[in-house]
């Protein structure tokens, strides 16, 4: 008899793991991180209940941490099998894994320097250097219709509309001769979204694992679009600035996507926009090459000949740490919004509360002014408020120095503005601020 067991996403809505086993073999579903309270985190430094090294396979969901961050630990526990996801889902894996490694190295060296950890020796959970071998264990698995992982398990996946990849899982289970369907929804999206196609329904089920994270919460009604023009258009009528936090994978994609549609409709005016996460640049990356997630809106929009649908007209990439190989695409990505007319090099501070996970953009009006909209503070944290303000700052001052159109103005060729404020924020840009 088949048997399954919660390692996780039981109780809380991070650290989804699930073991599967029947014929002998047990397969692992997801392999996320522990996130939010102390508590939970402390779970990610507990030895899973049951053996990695006993595991026969593994298959991903989608690539969210609280679905993949642990693969590091399972990896170095001893799990040598493979680990499935479709093409989508492995490169975005990529790229969560090396920033979350870079994120575990840095929060233990802030701990053990600002000794605030209440572990006498804080270590990181994994470093970069336990990345490359999770990666060399993925394996390509069909975006849609049935795989066989193994004799015995069967997986068809479907699209959950979730971010870029993520799939519902249908698992049958046959063991002597009898079948037992699994449903695992993973994280499912809502429909009508830009960019990616609607979920779908897996037509049946003997067993149903379903995510619940906003179950209990209605979806606000009334167009985002209409919400977001309106804010943009106040603020850029005064000359303020406003700083959107946005998760790097699904929201920022989302929120360039309505920033262009408006431009383009002339709903709102064209203003610089700012990214200040690399990560969220590699992801764009990746949303605009897997064109089998985008849904018929999307292809329509790419094939109309405008350009780049999720690149604004004016967009800056903004952030100051050095970055790993893995930023040629936003590199080349900047590269090219400058050739579309914005101004590419980096930019604002990404401050270390940014954690990785969130990046802003700080959608920029003409003109100095305010600190500007920041969302809802409650949203934030105290971390995240600092940060906003912090942010907003940096915009202000950018906005002050109205670098773009010094930059225009002088041909795109500015070597230096002489301006203290305008120097202020080159020597904030760091190593990636180029001139052109
Ligand atoms: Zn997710």
């Amino acid at each position: 008899m088949a048997k399954l067991t919660f390692l996780g996403a039981a109780g809380c809505v991070t650290g989804s793991k699930y073991i599967v086993e029947a014929n002998g073999k047990r397969l692992l579903v997801d392999c996320g991180l522990f996130q939010g309270s102390h508590e939970l985190s402390d779970r990610n430094y507990q030895p899973l209940n049951v053996d990695p090294k006993t595991v026969d396979y593994a298959v991903l969901t989608h690539a969210h941490l609280d679905h993949t961050g642990w693969l590091p630990r399972l990896v170095g526990d001893g799990y040598r099998g493979p680990i499935f996801a479709n093409a989508a889902t492995i490169e975005l894996t990529g790229i969560l894994l090396k920033d979350s490694a870079h994120l575990q190295e840095e929060d233990a060296l802030h701990a053990q320097k600002g000794k605030y950890s209440r572990h006498a020796e804080p270590r990181a959970l994994y470093t970069p250097e336990d990345i490359d071998p999770v990666l060399k264990q993925l394996r390509e698995m069909p975006r849609s219709g049935g795989f066989e992982i193994a004799p015995g398990f069967q997986v068809v996946s479907y699209d959950a509309g979730h971010i870029l990849g993520s799939s519902s899982l249908e698992l049958t289970i046959t063991e002597n001769g009898k079948k037992t369907v699994v449903v695992f929804s993973g994280d499912v999206g809502r429909y009508d979204q830009p960019i990616l196609k609607d979920p779908t329904t897996p037509p049946r089920a003997d067993a149903l694992l379903c995510e619940s994270t906003y179950g209990d919460r209605d979806h606000p009604s009334g167009s985002p679009m209409d919400t977001l023009a309106d804010v943009v258009n106040r603020v850029a009528k005064r000359g303020g600035s406003i700083v959107i936090p946005a998760f790097a994978i699904g929201r920022t994609q989302t929120l360039m996507y309505f920033l262009r549609q408006l431009e383009d409709s002339q709903r709102i005016p064209r203003i610089p926009v700012y990214i200040d996460s690399p990560m969220a640049l590699d992801a764009t990356e990746l949303y605009l090459k897997h064109r089998e997630d985008h849904d018929l809106e999307f292809s329509r929009e790419e094939s109309g000949g405008k350009g780049d649908p999720l690149n604004v007209h004016e967009f800056h990439l903004g952030h100051r740490r050095a970055r790993p190989a893995s930023s040629g695409a936003a590199a080349a990505r900047s590269e090219k919004c400058r050739a579309a007319g914005g101004v590419s090099g980096g930019g604002l501070a990404r401050t270390g509360a940014a954690r990785g996970r969130k990046a802003a953009a700080h959608v920029r009006a003409r003109g100095s002014g305010e600190s500007g909209d920041c969302g809802t503070p409650s949203t934030f944290g105290s971390r995240g408020q600092k940060r906003a303000a912090a942010l907003a700052k940096r915009v202000r001052r950018a906005a002050e120095a109205d670098l773009a159109g010094a930059w225009r103005a002088a041909g795109g060729a500015v070597a230096s503005s002489g301006n203290p404020v305008a120097n202020e924020v080159e020597r904030l840009r760091g190593p990636v601020f180029r001139y052109r």
